[in-house]
């Protein structure tokens, strides 16, 4: 096909051409003597990025999920009681993978196309007198459903209730694209992944530990080998890994390091809070529909899932857009799969990148029989971004 293709699943995103030409470099030997001086400033600059001091920072070579697995076991002992919510695809499997590492998931179902329920985790935690819940699990963007999740909040309960649990969180597809501070928000365990907001290709698990979750790992009985956080930690410090490392990932991380830095975190949050925006005018505005997020409050700066008409199908959209338009759009999955279709909307993106997918969407639902006006999803995010140059809120 000619022309560009437009990638707008919600991971993984855009991979920007000088981290492309970073990873496209010759192989070396992992334990050559620049190693440790490739991974160690990674290490510290990445604790800039989940905004820790105090903890300590590693990848794994994997995918987000590995991390999800190497935080609860490091941590945590077989049958601990592990406190989470559902409430999409994501939240719903890493509380799955509680179950079959056999901890005790207390699972808090919610409606999807809404988030973390405070007030279940209140209730759950001030009900356990005795401290028997070791975790508590927070998704703090559900990428199925386009669902931002309230982490601070759920760290003023567990400190008002003098509650010792770890706080864990999935921050996959928000982490560095989206306000997140781990040492503020008090946050023990933080697991992302490199092809989100990192702009960077899938490979990298990333993770980052508190002292309080490095204190847990001494007591824990769980028998970890490859995903050993403690093991990993002490590797590191040395500026290796304990086996082959993705060296040109790790070419890569720097130069998407540098260019987060370039940009300011705080300026990357804003442009996507006004990326975002302008996308859920386009929907809202301009075509009519209706976000899979109930509320504003739930609504996500990363990804936003669109819902189709009653009676319609989101799949063709879908498939029209690959093969018509050269447009990748995430699917529906499980609960909502055929309901919506997702627009990503994080990393290295731009307005008129974002055009290219809002009329991409628009013109494969036409195609399709969903009726929206052709035009009107581009002049409403064109109205909203021209007037609001910056993305306060
Ligand atoms: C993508 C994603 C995951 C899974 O990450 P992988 O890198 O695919 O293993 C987990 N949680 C959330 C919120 C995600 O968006």
């Amino acid at each position: 096909m000619s022309g560009s293709h437009f990638l707008f699943v919600p991971g993984p995103s855009n991979v920007p051409a000088a981290v492309q030409q970073a990873i496209h470099c010759p192989m070396e030997d992992h334990r050559n003597p620049t190693i440790p001086g490739l991974i160690q400033p990674l290490l510290e600059d990445l604790k800039k990025v989940l905004l820790t001091k105090n903890g300590k920072t590693i990848f794994f070579p994997s995918s987000g999920t590995g991390c999800w697995e190497a935080a609860l076991q490091s941590t945590l002992n077989i049958g601990d009681k592990v406190l989470g919510a559902s409430f999409g695809q994501f939240s719903m499997l890493w509380l799955d993978m509680c179950k079959r590492l056999q901890f005790e998931p207390i699972i808090m179902e919610e409606e999807w196309g809404t988030g973390a329920n405070l007030e279940n985790y209140h209730k759950h935690l001030s009900e356990d007198k005795n401290h028997s819940i070791k975790a508590v699990l927070v998704c703090q963007n559900e990428t199925a459903t386009g669902v931002k999740s309230d982490v601070l909040g759920v760290r003023k309960i567990l400190d008002d209730l003098n509650h010792p649990a770890l706080l864990m969180v999935d921050g996959v597809s928000s982490v560095a694209s989206y306000e997140f501070r781990m040492d503020d928000w008090g946050v023990d365990c933080v697991v992302s992944g490199s092809q989100k907001g990192f702009m960077m290709p899938a490979g990298l698990g990333i993770l980052g530990v508190s002292e309080k979750a490095i204190e847990a790992m001494k007591n824990s009985n769980y028998p970890t080998c490859y995903f050993d956080v403690a093991d990993m930690i002490e590797k590191t410090s040395g500026g290796f890994l304990p086996y082959t490392p993705p060296v040109n990932l790790l070419r890569g991380f720097r130069v998407a390091l540098d260019l987060i830095f370039e940009e300011g975190l705080e300026n990357i949050w804003k442009r996507h809070y006004r990326l975002a925006e302008g996308t859920r005018k386009a929907i809202t505005d301009g075509w009519g529909l209706e976000l899979c997020a109930k509320e504003e409050k739930w609504y996500s700066d990363t990804v936003s899932a669109i819902v189709v008409p009653e009676g319609c199908d989101a799949v063709p959209v879908i498939s029209t857009a690959f093969n018509k338009y050269n447009l990748a759009l995430g699917a529906g999955l499980a609960k909502v799969a055929g309901k919506v279709f997702r627009i990503g909307h994080l990393g290295d993106l731009n307005e008129c990148m974002l055009f290219g997918a809002i009329s991409g969407a628009e013109m494969a639902m036409i195609d399709n029989g969903i009726k929206v006006e052709p035009g009107s999803g581009a002049a409403a995010a064109s109205k909203y971004w021209t007037k609001n140059p910056v993305g306060d809120k």
